[in-house]
């Protein structure tokens, strides 16, 4: 009897390469997504499977799924600091209500569930690099508290119903990943830079440049989810890169990879943007065996190849021209 596993954001970027994963691991999974900023081409490759079904759902409505369940991912919620702006309330609900009704229904069908949780829980953090025991350093009423709380918030229940009713819960705590199915347009730094090479525009580094952040290729974060799914430890654990690189030099990077002649123009820093961000991935290497693979340099040159085959459409698909005062 094949293993059945439902995945939420489904047509998101991770929740995508996450049904891939799951497929081709011989698993039945249904997909769910409600779409606000998720993309169906992200998974169209999928519809023609028998092992693969979609419901076009918000899982912040009471989530409904006949037959039984193995697993549960939950990987809906906007994820990008300019769409957390946009829809802050969705943002909230998301994590919590959403997060709620899927502990629900993994109780009601005897299914493990995983959460992504995020770098964002340490806020601005005070302890480099983060391990996860350092509880966070995060503005609750500030722009990105919306996204922080809800994700602190979605921890603290899960745990509660690890504990109070017995689940089989995992929480992964994920640092910046990139890879091919980031929106090109969803503000993020990556396919900011490369967007701006590619349309010819400067690139646009926020602050002085000096504040890092560690990206790790999507393959390996699917890996690491894969293996904290099967494994037998409910606490959070970090996935991540621990290369640290600052904005600055990333951009040096972007430009010599796709041979623009652009240069870099600063804007403002937005309100509490984190300083530094390097993951601890002591715990992960010890409990999963698990440690990234892909090296910035082979990563990035993927996700480039995946940028320069969308179409000119997509290259100049403005999404969030109402929200550039979120960089004043
Ligand atoms: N950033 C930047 N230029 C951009 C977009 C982002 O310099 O066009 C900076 C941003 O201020 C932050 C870092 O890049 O310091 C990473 O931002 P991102 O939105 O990718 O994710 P975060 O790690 O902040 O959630």
């Amino acid at each position: 009897m094949k293993k059945r596993v439902l995945i939420t954001g489904a047509a998101g970027f991770l929740g995508s390469h996450l049904c891939d994963r799951f497929i081709k691991e011989g698993y039945n999974v249904i997909g769910m997504d409600n779409l606000i900023t998720g993309d169906l081409q992200n998974i169209e490759h999928l519809f023609s499977l028998p092992s693969f079904e979609f419901y076009h759902h918000d899982v912040t409505k009471f989530v409904h799924v006949s037959g039984k369940l193995d697993y549960i991912l939950h990987f809906a919620s906007p994820a990008s600091p300019i769409d957390y702006l946009k829809i802050p309330i969705q943002t909230l609900k998301v994590g919590a209500m959403g997060t709620h009704n899927l502990l629900g229904l993994a109780k009601e069908k005897g299914a493990r569930m995983l959460i992504a949780s995020t770098s964002e829980v340490y806020g601005d953090p005070a302890v480099h690099p983060q391990t996860e025991d350092y509880w966070g350093n995060v503005n609750p009423v500030g722009p990105r508290g919306v996204y922080d709380e809800a994700k602190r918030y979605q921890e603290a229940i899960t745990m509660a119903y690890h504990t109070y009713h017995g689940l089989a819960t995992r929480i992964i705590r994920i640092f910046n990943t990139y890879g091919p199915r980031m929106r090109l347009n969803d503000g993020r730094v990556l396919p900011a830079f490369i967007g701006q090479a590619l349309r010819g525009e400067d690139l646009t580094i926020f602050g002085d440049g000096s504040q890092t952040r560690s990206f790790c290729f999507v393959d390996d974060l699917v890996e690491g989810i894969y293996r904290l799914l099967l494994s037998d430890y409910a606490g959070p654990v970090n996935i991540g890169n621990p290369s640290e690189i600052t904005i600055a030099q990333f951009a040096e990077e972007i430009i010599a990879l796709t041979g623009t002649n652009q240069k870099v123009i600063y804007k403002p820093l937005p309100k509490d943007d984190p300083k530094q961000r390097q993951p601890d991935i002591t715990l992960a290497r010890q409990l999963l065996g698990w440690e990234p693979k892909v090296s910035r340099q082979e990563g990035l040159k993927i996700t480039y190849e995946y940028f320069k085959s969308l179409s000119h459409e997509q290259l100049f698909k403005k999404e969030h021209k109402d929200f550039e005062g979120y960089i004043k």
